[in-house]
């Protein structure tokens, strides 16, 4: 069998900076790709099909969910998102690391799901400074920014079941960190008998 790349999660509650992170994140490291997951919410401004999502009609979505296309999918305020299950495996084989920006209840299915997944929760240093970022965006209301602190802070309370906590209080200093686990991933026993398979042979470990 070929080498298996490791399956990355990446959960944060939104004003948590966890896009910023992943695109450096993205920058820095070739070996990552990054799954685009399919949604049926509208496309915002700037965003491109198939860049960051594929946008999809709710009956696509739907038929694709009941034809077992998903490894994963969830409701996510009002939308449903999903991560398409034969472009993970064919990353995974090629021995590409896949990155996963999904929430919580994605992860959770995962992690059940799949033994060797990483789940990496970003926190914000703390409730004020994810609603002062809620804010630096300015384009919600106070109606809108106090319901998404209220989501936040349920997506919050599920930072507990993540394998590592990463606090993006300094960015390079979060940066850091996430390529550290990363980094520490990559040498796990089951990782690193498929990269070596032949010194594993040899050595009588397979
Ligand atoms: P947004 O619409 O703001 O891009 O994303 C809303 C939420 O949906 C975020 O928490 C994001 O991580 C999550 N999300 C995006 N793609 C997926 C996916 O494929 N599966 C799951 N479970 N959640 C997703």
């Amino acid at each position: 069998m070929g080498y298996t790349g490791s399956m990355l999660m990446l959960v944060a509650p939104s004003g948590a900076g966890k896009s910023s992170l992943v695109k450096a994140l993205l920058e820095k490291d070739s070996a990552i790709q990054l799954s685009i997951s399919c949604t049926t919410r509208s496309p915002r401004p700037g965003e491109e099909n198939g860049r960051e999502y594929h946008f999809l009609t709710k009956e696509d979505f739907l038929k694709r969910k009941e034809a077992g296309d998903f490894l994963e999918w969830a409701e996510v305020h009002g939308n449903y998102y999903g991560t398409s299950k034969s472009w993970i495996e064919a990353q995974m084989q090629s021995g590409k690391d896949v990155l996963l920006e999904i929430d919580w209840q994605g992860a959770r299915q995962i992690q059940k799901m799949i033994s060797d997944t990483i789940w990496i929760f970003i926190l914000p240093p703390s409730i004020q400074a994810l609603e002062e970022r809620l804010r630096k965006r300015g384009q919600d209301d106070e109606k809108t920014i106090l319901a998404r602190v209220s989501a936040a802070k349920d997506e919050l309370s599920h930072a507990r079941e993540a394998d590592y906590l990463v606090v993006n209080d300094l960015f390079e200093s979060a940066l850091f960190e996430l390529r550290q686990i990363i980094s520490t991933s990559r040498l796990r026993a089951s990782s690193q008998l498929s990269k070596h398979h032949q010194l594993a042979t040899e050595l009588g470990l397979q």
